[in-house]
């Protein structure tokens, strides 16, 4: 039972949850778009809470140390917060490339050309490029470093780290993820739809459950993948940058899934090698 219920998990819960949100923005007023993610994420917070005490990745991840108070405050506070500010500031910062852009191109212009389906990869795929590119930043300039070591200070990972992450590290990158949609003009039901799948496999990359997620780990960055970015082995961390998908880690060359062993230990140890770390960052174009 817990076989088949490990390799069906992760692609039921994210279709499910993709189909749910698009039937939830056909029926609702605009007006309410903004309770789609919270509607869907609750209950899947709960399966999600149970399947780590009924199928755990690592036993010893359940247990609190102290940081669960904190995860909690900084999932539900200071990520949405940052989320929201950075949507903010980015509208004001993009002003004139997106007046230019709805002046040469309709809105919507998108979903309208290419459909809805077709518009959500394009915007997806772009937000990763954006989002791949600041976080490989965050693990190379020490002061990007200094911010996000908050999110990889975690001995564990578990539902509640997704959101762990210093304010202003967490501003940077939802402000990059959010570049390509606001420049592209796109409908507030692709942003929803965005929001409920970033959310949703966010969460689906911290968990600790024990999933088979297959063929799928070759496109999204499931918790298989970003565990080993947890990893306090630098050689091992410095991989699997991805938000929700992981084929720009594949064409830049920082994929890592070691499917024979598990990660030993997660978290950050001692000071990082920034040498190591700027390597990394240029592996690409040596
Ligand atoms: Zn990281």
């Amino acid at each position: 039972m817990k076989i088949v219920l490990q390799h069906l998990f992760y692609p039921t819960v994210v279709l499910a949850s993709m189909l749910l949100a698009f039937a939830f923005i056909q029926m609702l007023p605009e007006s309410y778009f903004i309770i789609v993610p919270l509607l869907l994420l609750t209950p899947l917070l709960v399966l999600f809470v149970f399947l780590e005490r009924y199928m755990p990745y690592d036993k010893k991840w359940n247990l609190n140390r102290g940081d669960f108070k904190t995860d909690l405050l900084q999932t539900f506070i200071t990520l949405p917060t940052a989320i929201h500010l950075g949507q903010f500031l980015l509208t004001l910062l993009l002003i004139v490339p997106n007046t230019w852009m709805s002046k040469t191109f309709h809105n919507e212009f998108l979903e309208s050309n290419y459909g809805f389906i077709w518009a959500f990869i394009i915007v997806l795929i772009l937000s990763e490029f954006c989002y791949y590119w600041m976080h490989r930043l965050s693990h190379t300039v020490p002061k990007l470093w200094k911010l996000h070591a908050i999110h990889h200070s975690s001995k564990r990972v578990y539902w509640a780290n997704s959101g762990r992450f210093h304010f202003f590290d967490a501003l940077l990158s939802s402000t990059a993820y959010f570049i390509p949609v606001l420049l592209l003009n796109v409908s507030d039901e692709l942003i929803v739809m965005l929001l409920v799948f970033s959310g949703i496999t966010g969460f689906l990359e911290h968990v600790n459950i024990k999933f088979k997620a297959g063929y799928l780990n070759y496109v999204f960055n499931t918790a298989e993948l970003h565990r080993w970015h947890h990893s306090q082995l630098e050689a091992e961390s410095n991989h699997n940058y991805g938000k929700a998908l992981i084929v720009w880690d594949l064409l830049f060359g920082t994929f890592l899934w070691p499917k024979e062993r598990k990660v030993e230990q997660v978290g950050v140890q001692g000071e990082k090698d920034t040498q190591g770390f700027k390597n990394q960052f240029l592996k690409p174009f040596k």
